[in-house]
């Protein structure tokens, strides 16, 4: 005799394992073949209706809700070296900076406290300075040099020389103060050189965008449940990408692993309900989970729990997986991970546990989150993030995973949380 754990994940299982693969793979090629889909776009939209259209034909009721957005429009952006020589470097403006500054150039790493700290103890000074960094997310450090007065900003990538990553300035959802710009590993290396062959560098920087005000929608669709309607498990996962940026890994992957979940659940009529979310504009800030949280406050004492589905199946992260996870649902991540025989490379417990992506604003509600994942893999934000670099087999295995989770929540409520 099997017991009732075991028969539900079987249950799952085989669901999953008939038609998933192909349905996985249509999805993902599909949302790869529309393009970058950077918030305010058409290709945008485009991805919009067709999820909208597959979410009512997995089984869930859908809709879409709309909310308003500052938008932001990246024009051209370079460094003008002014002295010792004159030479124009080419860069990306950093989403949500416009504006020019000239100033000296001052080099900050990675702008991590010791650094920054080492910096104050060489008597070296941030203020009306152009800051150079090496950062992957500009984001992380951007609002830091804002408030230490620098007049500028550099971002240099540091992944392969060719590959310039696209990203945004803040996560507050705000125009940036002082221009930014991201500039590949190769002409970064030959900034820094320069800087210490030659210690005073002055240059000029400009950055421009032009900003909007536009509306987006978030795609949300729902499996009422048959006993405890109210009771909700939300499951989500971002379908913008950024300007350049076809994004397969990050999200076309994880927006296919929810929509297939979706279709599971259909299927399987659970007690409770469950919601499946494609948020878009999270790329630059997360608008479309914060306004969803504004528009839902009252029923966030509802939701049991959020599993974010943001950025899966990489082929070249072969075995390191991450789990972010609240306190609250650690135990019931790692259990079912195990019993999945997914094997957790870290997890990565606060809360937030993370300080960006969809499951903020729920964390933020005190609501358990769970997100397997796979950031920092090497196309990240890059124009190589292709389909090509998708592993499916492991993104099949990985909606086994979030589907499993989704229906133990959906059955079991807050005791599967309590009890692990
Ligand atoms: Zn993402």
């Amino acid at each position: 005799m099997i017991s009732s754990q075991g028969s539900i994940k079987q249950r799952v299982c085989e669901i999953i394992s008939k038609k998933s693969p192909l349905r996985i793979h249509r999805c993902v090629r599909k949302l790869c073949d529309i393009g970058p889909r950077y918030v305010g776009t058409e290709q945008e939209v485009i991805a919009r209706d067709y999820l909208l259209d597959m979410l009512k034909e997995a089984g869930a009721n859908a809709h879409l809700e709309q909310y308003e957005y500052l938008h932001y429009v990246p024009g051209s952006a370079n460094i003008q070296l002014i002295s010792p020589i004159k030479e124009k470097i080419r860069g990306n403006p950093i989403l949500y900076t416009s504006g020019s500054t000239q100033g000296l150039l001052v080099y900050a790493g990675r702008c991590s406290e010791q650094e920054l700290a080492f910096l104050g103890q060489q008597g070296i000074e941030l203020s009306r300075k152009i800051v150079i960094t090496n950062v992957m997310r500009p984001f992380t450090v951007y609002p830091l040099l804002e408030k230490s007065g620098a007049s500028g900003f550099i971002a240099i990538t540091d992944t392969q020389e060719d590959l310039v990553r696209d990203g945004t300035a803040t996560f507050e959802r705000r125009k940036g103060s002082i221009p930014g710009i991201i500039i590949s590993q190769a002409d970064g290396i030959r900034l820094l050189t320069l800087l210490c062959l030659k210690k005073k560098v002055i240059a000029r920087l400009s950055s421009y965008g032009t900003y909007s005000t536009k509306i987006s929608s978030n795609v949300v669709g729902r499996v009422e449940g048959s006993k405890f309607r109210s009771e909700k498990v939300v499951l989500g996962g971002h379908y913008d990408t950024l300007v350049n940026v076809p994004g397969a890994v990050d999200n076309a992957a994880g927006v296919c692993v929810v929509l297939e979940v979706a279709r599971v659940m259909a299927a399987l009529e659970p007690e409770r309900t469950i919601e499946f979310i494609f948020f878009s504009g999270e790329e630059v800030g997360c608008w479309g989970s914060s306004k969803y949280g504004e528009v839902h406050k009252s029923e966030m004492s509802n939701c049991l729990a959020f599993i974010n589905s943001d950025s899966a199946g990489s082929a070249v992260v072969v075995d390191r997986n991450i789990a972010y996870v609240t306190p609250n649902a650690k135990k019931l991540a790692v259990n079912i991970a195990e019993e999945m025989n997914w094997p957790l490379y870290r997890v990565i417990e606060g809360s937030p546990p993370h300080p960006f992506s969809d499951h903020t604003v729920f964390a933020s509600a005190n609501i358990p989150i769970v997100w397997y994942t796979e950031l920092a893999f090497p196309e990240y934000h890059t124009k190589e993030d292709s389909i090509s670099r998708v592993n499916f087999d492991k993104l099949v295995k990985q909606t086994n995973l979030v589907g499993q989770l989704a229906w133990r929540l959906s059955c079991e409520g807050r005791k599967a949380l309590v009890g692990g």
